[in-house]
């Protein structure tokens, strides 16, 4: 039996960082949203009781150390579950790039895994268990939009920005978000205004969604990688109506409402970067299943 799950992306529409706790985590306050660029994931029984990673991407590890692994290795273990299992990833979202590709492909792998062993775990229990693995694994094991407080894994559900379209460049550099973390100097933050975007989002104002953008993180990557604000300045000249760095970069995002510009833009940026996507807002958590 094999068991197919969508992994999707997401982006940051504001991301503040508050403070550094006693433990070494930093208490952030990150209103997130899924997009419609996503690994694919097939989990497929394996006869022998071991967990295998199968993927094509050269930047993704094939052993334990990659989160999907991890996910699968903690519902064993939690579960007493002596079945085997092959994971294989399609990689389509890029890799550190802040758009949360491995957290999610451990979420998706939570979900998938739950149907595989008949599990019947809620979602909830499922994020606790993937806050175990990740920061980032508790929001995408539920999709959609959210207000991520704590260390990113406390969940609540927000509803979705109106539908607009993402545009994603990728510099041709990966980022570490422990180096950029590393680098954060808690005094000089710029802090974004997470209460006027939560409101925003029950407003359903694009435009006062657009204005609220913000990433604390911004100033440390734009510092170390000169090239994110070049194509942030050119995104903002194509016509995006807001453009923010994505968790702690390097991809850069741009929201845009009418289709008609998004051709422009996309051609635009390839002059510039390799990696460049128009995709959709994903919406709500059922476009999970
Ligand atoms: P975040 O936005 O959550 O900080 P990111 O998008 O910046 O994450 P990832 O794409 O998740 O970063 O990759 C970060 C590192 O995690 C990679 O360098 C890779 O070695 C490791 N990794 C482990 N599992 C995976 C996976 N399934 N897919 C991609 N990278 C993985």
């Amino acid at each position: 039996m094999t068991v197919l799950v969508k992994a999707p992306a997401k982006i940051n529409l504001s991301l503040d960082v508050l403070y550094k706790r006693p433990d070494g985590y930093h208490e952030v306050e990150m209103v997130m949203t899924t997009i419609d660029l996503a690994d694919r994931i097939e989990l497929a029984e394996l006869p022998e009781n071991r967990i295998k990673i199968l993927s094509q991407s050269r930047y993704v590890p094939d052993d334990h150390r990659n989160l999907a692994f991890k996910a699968a290795k903690l519902l064993k273990e939690k579960y007493h579950i002596s079945k085997g299992v092959a994971i294989s990833i399609d990689k389509m979202i890029p890799v550190a790039a802040g758009l949360a590709g491995g957290s999610s492909d451990a979420a998706a792998t939570l979900r998938g895994l739950n149907k595989l062993w008949n599990l019947n775990l809620p979602l909830s229990k499922l994020a606790e268990l993937g806050a175990e693995i990740g920061s980032d694994v508790a929001f995408c094991v539920h999709g959609g939009t959210a207000l991520a407080t704590g260390r990113g894994e406390i969940i609540t559900k927000l509803p979705s920005p109106p539908n607009c379209w993402v545009i994603l460049a990728k510099p041709a550099i990966g980022v570490s978000t422990a180096d950029i973390y590393k680098q954060l100097q808690l005094h000089t933050i710029d802090h974004p205004d997470t209460k006027a975007m939560v409101e925003s989002l029950y407003q359903q104002d694009f435009k006062k969604i657009c204005s609220h953008v913000g990433n604390a993180l911004e100033m440390v990557t734009l510092g170390m990688y000169p090239q994110v604000q070049q194509i942030k300045d050119q995104m903002k000249r194509f016509g995006a109506d807001a453009v923010l760095m994505s968790g702690s970069g390097p991809t850069v995002f741009g929201l845009v409402q009418y289709e008609s510009r998004v051709q422009r833009i996309y051609n635009g940026l390839r002059g510039f970067c390799e990696q460049v996507y128009a995709v959709r807002m994903l919406g709500d958590e059922k476009a999970l299943v």
